[in-house]
């Protein structure tokens, strides 16, 4: 199967990317493990990503286009795939549709997560990080009363991404670009939600129920 997986900052997408692949036997593709991979390879396109990330800039398309290329033409990957954090937005999407055409194939399913923005906001403005250890808290989830670490004693903060505002901010982020990304793969007829509220085993379930159909 050929996926690909899209959702907001805070929808858990990290840890739905592992077990979905995992549940399917294929490789889970993330454009972080990509750049990390070429990076310390030492490929050109590496080298070259690399320059870019040391002053600070964005990596360019082509640059991140070329690293999915490579690693979706590689041996592991030819009979499935899930791709998380590419593509992007249309142009994107654009551009992995002829790609895998080139390949001879296609896309089966793009897979959203679902949250809605309060529940985002609850789970990711709830978090505290220990200024000591750096391990993280969360004050629903956790039941965290005060401001101290349970394992080290440390103080605990919440980091400036964690404020409310940021992730509110980031959602719009996300809205903005996403919106017609999904509206792109919706006019295709391939995009499935899944409703990515609860715990992390129910949502892998739902998932692998909505994959049902697609699977051999
Ligand atoms: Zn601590």
């Amino acid at each position: 199967m050929r996926l690909v997986l899209v959702g907001p900052p805070g929808a858990g997408k990290g840890t739905q990317a592992q077990f979905i692949a995992s549940n399917l036997s294929i490789p889970k593709i993330s454009t972080g493990d990509i750049f990390r991979a070429n990076v310390s390879g030492g490929t050109e396109l590496g080298k070259l990503a690399k320059e870019y990330m040391d002053r600070g800039d964005l990596v360019p398309d082509e640059v991140t286009i070329a690293m999915v290329r490579d690693r979706l033409s590689e041996s592991d990957a030819q009979d499935g795939f899930l791709l998380d954090g590419f593509p992007r937005n249309v142009p994107q999407a654009e551009i992995l549709k002829k790609m895998l055409a080139e390949f001879g194939v296609a896309l089966d399913i793009v897979l959203e997560l679902v949250v809605d923005d309060d529940e985002v906001v609850r789970r990711l403005a709830g978090r505290r990080t220990c200024s000591q250890c750096g391990r993280i808290w969360h004050v629903d989830f956790d039941d965290k009363k005060d401001d101290v670490c349970d394992a080290c004693g440390g103080r605990l903060y919440q980091r400036d991404d964690d404020k409310e505002q940021t992730v509110r901010h980031r959602l719009e982020v996300y809205q903005e670009q996403t919106a017609p990304l999904v509206s792109f793969y919706a006019d295709e007829g391939i995009l499935v939600g899944v409703d990515a509220t609860g715990p992390v085993e129910e949502v892998t379930q739902r998932a692998m129920e909505a994959l049902g159909p697609f699977t051999d």
